[in-house]
C-alpha cells in the first residue's frame, strides 16, 4: 500500500519561496571586497534572484541542464546566484578560486560551464586563461568599477544584466532529483572528480544541519559565513540560513582573522562557520586582546579537518565559546556527523568531555557510516580499531559525473567508500584517525598522524603540526613531525617526546621534529601532506 501524501518537490525554489513568504525582512550583510557594507533584506534577495534567472534564460540562452559558473567570495550577489541559476533550470558551479590555472582551466572544461560570474578581483587570473576555455560563452563581472578595463571576452556588468531583465519570472517547473549543482573535489591526488547535488539532497542536507545535534540554528540566529561558498556549497549555510530565518554575514575577501573578528562584534554574529586553520588565527588574536571578544558569538561549526582538542578547550575556557566539530567530505555535501554532548556525558570530568567534543561525533539522520576492517568485517565499536569509513545516505554521492566505472568508489553493496581511516567508540561516536593515503605503517603497525598531530598542537610551543610518513630502512616508515612553533618559542624536541609519550607508544612517537616557517596548505586550507611530502623528498626540509 502507498501512502497518500502530496508530491511537494523539494527544491531550492521551495527554499527561496519560503523565505519569501515566512522570513522577508531577515537579513544578508556583506562587507563588499571595497570595504564598504552591504545590507538588503531576504525579500530583495528573492526579487533579483527572480531577475537573474530571468536575465539567465532571456538574455544568456541558458537551457535547462547547463552548467554556470561563479568564481566568487562570499557575498550577496552570489547568494543570487545560487538560487538563480537552479531556479532557471540550470546547474550552479562555484568554482575553487584558490585552485592553480591549470586546474580551473581543466575543471571549467570538463564541466563545460556556459557562463562565468567572476568578481572584478579575480579578473586577472581569468584572463590568462580565458583562452583555454573555449566553451564559456559570456563572463558577467561582479562588484567591477565603472570603467572596469579587462581582456575577457563578451563581458557584461552584473547589473546592467538585471537592469535588463523582467521581474515576473516563473521558477522552472522540475523534478526534486534534477541536478541543483555541481562542486570539484579539492583534487590532492590526481584530477578534481565532480559531484552533482540534486535539488532534493541539498533541501535535506539543509534540513538536517539546522537541527540541534547539528549547526542548531535558528530564527535568532545571525551566521558568519566564513566557509567559501565554493567549497561544498559553503557546507550548504546559503540554504540553511534562509530556511532557519537567520541572518547571513558574507565577508567576501576581507578574511584575515582581525577583520573577522570585527566583522562578528559590529554584526552581532551568534555562530559562524570554518576551518580549524580559521579559528585558530581568531584565537590567536583573541587571546591577545581579549576586549575585542564578539559577546554575542556563542559557538562555531568546525570541520575540514580535524579540530584540535586544545582549541576547543581554549576557546571554551577563555572565552565560553563552544566548538561544533563536524566531519564530511565534497562528496556528502558534507554534513554527515557532528560531536555534541549528551547527557550520558554529564557525569564525565570536562577534560573527558573535550575529548568526546575533538572527535567527529554521530550521525545525522538520512546518513549513516560504517568502519569496515581489512577481512571485510565491521569494527567492534570500542573507540580503538580503526579500519575505513564508509558511508551512505540520502546526500550522499551516488557516482562521480562522467566517470564511466564507479565502482573504485564504492563497495559491493553500494556505500562510498571515503578513504577515510576511523574508530567508532560504544556510543557511535567516530573518530578520523587518518586518510588512507596518509597511514604511516612503522614496523608493521600503523601509526595515526592525526592523532600525533592534534597532540602535538597541545604544546604551548607549537601552533601547528603536521606529521607525514617517511621512508626508513629498518622500519619501512617512521612519522615524521614538523611544527610551526609560536612567537618567541623555540624548538623543544626532548619536551614534545615527553608529552607524546604519555598517550602514544615508543615506536609512535617520531624520531624527529623539524621546525617550519609554516604548513603547505591545500586550496580548502587542509595540510598538504602530499606537498610535504614532496619537500622532504627534494631535501627542503632539514631539522
Ligand atoms: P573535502 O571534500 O575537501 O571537504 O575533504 C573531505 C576530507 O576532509 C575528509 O575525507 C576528511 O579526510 C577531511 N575532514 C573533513 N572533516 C574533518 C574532520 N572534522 N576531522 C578530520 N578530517 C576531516
Amino acid at each position: 500500500m502507498k501512502g497518500q501524501m502530496m508530491h511537494y518537490p523539494l527544491t531550492t525554489n521551495a527554499i527561496i519561496e519560503f523565505g519569501n513568504r515566512v522570513f522577508p525582512h531577515k537579513e544578508i550583510i556583506t562587507r563588499l571586497p571595497d570595504g564598504s557594507r552591504h545590507q538588503y533584506s531576504f525579500h530583495d534577495m528573492y526579487l533579483r534572484s527572480k531577475k537573474l534567472a530571468h536575465a539567465l534564460v532571456h538574455q544568456l540562452n541558458i537551457q535547462p541542464g547547463d552548467k554556470v559558473a561563479s568564481f566568487a567570495w562570499n557575498h550577496y550577489q552570489h547568494i543570487e546566484l545560487y538560487y538563480a541559476i537552479p531556479g532557471a533550470g540550470a546547474v550552479c558551479h562555484p568554482l575553487n578560486i584558490r585552485l592553480s590555472a591549470d586546474q580551473v582551466e581543466y575543471i571549467v572544461n570538463h564541466s563545460e560551464d556556459k557562463v562565468i560570474f567572476i568578481d572584478a578581483t579575480l579578473v586577472p587570473f581569468f584572463e590568462k586563461i580565458a583562452a583555454l576555455t573555449p566553451l564559456v560563452k559570456w563572463f558577467i563581472l561582479l562588484n567591477a568599477p565603472a570603467g572596469f578595463v579587462t581582456t575577457l571576452p563578451n563581458t557584461i556588468q552584473y547589473e546592467t544584466l538585471l537592469q535588463n531583465a523582467a521581474d515576473d519570472f516563473e521558477w522552472m517547473e522540475m523534478d526534486e532529483n534534477d541536478a541543483c549543482a555541481i562542486c570539484y573535489t579539492s583534487g590532492t591526488t590526481g584530477a578534481p572528480k565532480a559531484v552533482v547535488y540534486s535539488h532534493r539532497s541539498v533541501y535535506l542536507h539543509a534540513q538536517v544541519l539546522i537541527t540541534p545535534n547539528a549547526a542548531n540554528i535558528g530564527m535568532w540566529d545571525k551566521v558568519l559565513l566564513v566557509v567559501p561558498q565554493f567549497h561544498v556549497l559553503g557546507w550548504g549555510f546559503p540554504f540553511v540560513c534562509v530556511m532557519a530565518g537567520a541572518d547571513m554575514i558574507l565577508p567576501s575577501c576581507h578574511l584575515q582573522p582581525a577583520t573577522l573578528i570585527e566583522l562578528m562584534q559590529q554584526e552581532k554574529v551568534t555562530l559562524a562557520t570554518g576551518v580549524p586553520t580559521i579559528w585558530m588565527g581568531i584565537y590567536e588574536v583573541l587571546k591577545n586582546n581579549p576586549s575585542l571578544q564578539p559577546i554575542t558569538l556563542k559557538k562555531y561549526m568546525v570541520g575540514g579537518s580535524a579540530l584540535p582538542i586544545s582549541l576547543i578547550k581554549a576557546f571554551d575556557k577563555d572565552f565560553s565559546i563552544s566548538g561544533i566539530h563536524a566531519w564530511g567530505m565534497t562528496e556528502t555535501s558534507p554534513l554527515v556527523t557532528a560531536s555534541r554532548l549528551q547527557p550520558i556525558h554529564d557525569s564525565l570530568s570536562k577534560e573527558e568531555q573535550y575529548k568526546i567534543l575533538a572527535k567527529q561525533g554521530i550521525e545525522l539522520p538520512g546518513a549513516e557510516v560504517r568502519i569496515i576492517l581489512e577481512d571485510g568485517s565491521v569494527a567492534p565499536k570500542d573507540g580503538v580499531t580503526a579500519g575505513e569509513l564508509q558511508v551512505r545516505g540520502a546526500w550522499v554521492i551516488d557516482g562521480y559525473y562522467k566517470v564511466e566505472d564507479n565502482s573504485p568508489y564504492f563497495s559491493a553493496d553500494g556505500w562510498f567508500k571515503t578513504g577515510d581511516v576511523a574508530t567508532m567508540d560504544s556510543n557511535r561516536y567516530l573518530q578520523i584517525t587518518d586518510r588512507t593515503k596518509d597511514l604511516i605503517k612503522s614496523g608493521g603497525e600503523w601509526i595515526s598522524s592525526v592523532a600525533l598531530e592534534v597532540a602535538l598542537m597541545a604544546h604551548t610551543a607549537v601552533s601547528e603540526a603536521c606529521v607525514i610518513a617517511i621512508p626508513d630502512e629498518r622500519w619501512q616508515e617512521r612519522p615524521l613531525a614538523c611544527v610551526v612553533l609560536r612567537k618567541d618559542a623555540d624548538m623543544q624536541a626532548q619536551s614534545f617526546r615527553e608529552l607524546l609519550l604519555k598517550d602514544f607508544a615508543h615506536y609512535q612517537v617520531p624520531d624527529h621534529f623539524i621546525a617550519v616557517p609554516q604548513i603547505p596548505k591545500t586550496s580548502v586550507g587542509k595540510f598538504d601532506k602530499k606537498e610535504l611530502r614532496r619537500m622532504y623528498a627534494a631535501g627542503e626540509l632539514t631539522s
